[in-house]
């Protein structure tokens, strides 16, 4: 190749750290200026950039700008500045960025599968670059995180979620494929936009919709292969267990928003409990919003409590409770249940306002999954903290404008005694002189060693149980210190630690299921994972 392409070609470009030799070697005299840098010192100029801008998307942009043209210092930078980089590349800035993707876009960076691509998918596949793709991750954008319908714009979602595969988890860039299936949108901003990219009709339904995603399914299968992963991602959830329940057993298929979700939020409550004391059944749940979040971490819970105790599920799952956006779900408002709710329909009065049900329920832990910012009002949090010495108090929806409470309002109305975790990140909070540091209830803990765990070993299924090893592995992480401030996570600064362990725990107990087939199993699956992972340093060129 051209030195000219190899400089505008994102998998190889190092741009000023090419040596002096590979300059001769490659064609690339004075197509560079004469100094050679190292990717630490890019790395540091990099970071000085993006803190220049003050407003987030355009510290957005200016990342997926750099990936778009050196794929490795994107993630070497990415990798090196995680606490400070994650919330530009994901939760929160990402939300904006889908709204506004019809005006930032600049290079399509999945692949579009809208219903003019019905009986051809199989082709738009082919149609990718790379070929060797070890993980999907979909959306059909109709969910995205709090903010409703974003239709196409939705792409920035499966683009985010795969950075973090790569950089937390270690999955080689070139092996991950963000799609985004377009059958309509029903916003009707975006279809009177004349900037939006996407199909300019209301929503396929029924049939159609199913078709195309059959397809979808399918033709991902014939051409990747039974161990090719699947992740939905941010699809409404009228859409969303049904599709998890019919390929679940034919296909490597993941939901992050079910159960992605219910793994991480696990393994905090399990945290959480070191600090508050009492067992899993000690403890009274009460959820706010019953959808795929709500019902997903409902369910683990449940599933993990039946587990330690032996006590049956239905028994357990009496202790859990949810709210959406009727009230208290109850069994004498049975009928008009949807499917996912009716585990949790228990006998009790109608119970309107979420205030009445925390009096009523006395709750220890309370979480929040609703989409809706600012529902933990003043009431709640001061009637959680009057029935608990330490609250537990999850606000866990997206972005931060949908975040039920802020870390303050959770601090301060608790007198500074709620263990809290967000969605989205917030700065530490000074209290009656002593400083809370809000933990992050991220799905982005879980999935990327959850999907390395699965890679690795060939595994072909994901069973319940997988997604216990992924939460159990890392609850193991936190450690005293983190416990003494307070905190019911990890730092991300040791996440691709978390990941290599997390991967571990999650090969570990498929091979034990029969669910992995890269044989042998090896020795020792931690060393293993990290040996399998990705890493952005630059290689030489001779
Ligand atoms: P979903 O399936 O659409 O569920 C939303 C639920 O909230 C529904 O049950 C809905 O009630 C209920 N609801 C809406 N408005 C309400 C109100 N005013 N009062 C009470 N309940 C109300 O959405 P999801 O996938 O569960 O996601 C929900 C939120 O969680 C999103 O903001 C998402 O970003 C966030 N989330 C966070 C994490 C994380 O932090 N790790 C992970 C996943 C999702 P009806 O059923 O009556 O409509
Ligand atoms: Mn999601």
């Amino acid at each position: 190749a051209s030195g000219y392409s190899l400089l505008r070609d994102p998998h190889y470009n190092k741009g000023l750290a090419f040596t002096e030799k590979e300059r001769d070697a490659h064609y690339l005299r004075g197509l560079l200026p004469p100094s050679v840098i190292s990717q630490e010192t890019q790395v540091t100029k990099m970071i000085r950039h993006i803190r220049q801008y003050e407003v987030p998307l355009h510290k957005y942009i200016a990342m997926m700008d750099l990936q778009e043209r050196n794929e490795r210092l994107f993630y070497k930078l990415l990798l090196d500045h995680v606490e400070e980089l994650l919330p530009v590349v994901y939760t929160p800035t990402v939300g904006e960025a889908c709204q506004k993707y019809g005006s930032i876009f600049m290079h399509p960076q999945g692949l579009y599968i809208s219903l003019k691509e019905k009986g051809r998918i199989l082709e738009v596949l082919r149609n990718w670059p790379e070929k060797n793709i070890q993980v999907i991750v979909v959306t059909d954008g109709e969910r995205i995180l709090g903010l409703g319908d974003l239709g196409c714009q939705g792409m920035g979602i499966p683009v985010g979620k795969l950075s973090l595969y790569s950089a937390l988890g270690g999955v080689r860039p070139s092996a991950c494929l963000p799609i985004t299936i377009d059958v309509g949108t029903n916003n009707q901003k975006l279809l009177h936009d004349e900037l939006y990219f996407g199909l300019r009709h209301k929503r396929a339904t029924g049939q159609e919709y199913t078709e195309l995603l059959h397809e979808f399914m399918n033709a991902v299968k014939q051409n990747y292969g039974e161990r090719i992963l699947v992740q939905f991602e941010d699809f409404a959830n009228h859409n969303a267990f049904d599709l998890l329940e019919k390929y679940r057993s034919t296909h490597l298929v993941f939901n992050d928003d079910i159960q992605g979700t219910a793994s991480v939020v696990l393994a905090g409550v399990v945290s959480a409990l070191k600090l508050v004391g009492g067992d899993l059944t000690d403890h009274r749940f009460l959820f706010l919003g019953a959808g795929e979040a709500g019902t997903g971490i409902a369910e683990l819970i449940a599933l993990e409590t039946s587990k330690r105790t032996n006590v049956p599920l239905d028994e357990v799952r009496k202790n859990i409770w949810l709210v959406d956006s009727k009230g208290l779900i109850v069994s004498s408002r049975k009928e008009s249940l949807q499917h996912f709710k009716k585990p949790w329909a228990h006998e009790h009065e109608p119970v309107k306002e979420l205030v009445d049900a925390v009096k009523e329920i006395k709750p220890t832990v309370l979480i929040g999954t609703s989409g809706q910012g600012r529902t933990f009002t003043k009431d709640v949090i001061e009637a959680m903290a009057s029935i608990n010495e330490k609250p537990i108090i999850l606000s866990l929806s997206n972005p931060t404008s949908q975040s039920e409470c802020t870390a303050e309002e959770a601090y301060t109305w608790s007198q500074g005694r709620a263990i809290f975790a967000s969605g989205s990140p917030f700065a530490p909070v000074e209290y009656d002189g002593k400083v809370f540091v809000p933990g992050q209830a991220n799905n982005a803990y879980i999935f990327p060693g959850f999907g390395l765990g699965l890679i690795m070993s060939g595994t072909i299924r994901v069973h319940d149980d997988l997604l216990l090893a992924a939460s159990e592995a890392l609850a193991s992480q936190v450690t005293q210190k983190d416990y003494d401030k307070g905190l019911i996570y990890p730092p991300f600064s040791n996440i691709r630690k978390i990941s290599a362990r997390i991967a571990a725990n999650v090969a570990a107990k498929a091979y034990e299921l029969g669910l992995a087939t890269s044989l042998p199993q090896p020795k020792d699956l931690v060393k293993f994972a990290e040996s399998s992972m990705y890493t952005p340093l630059y290689r030489g060129y001779r």
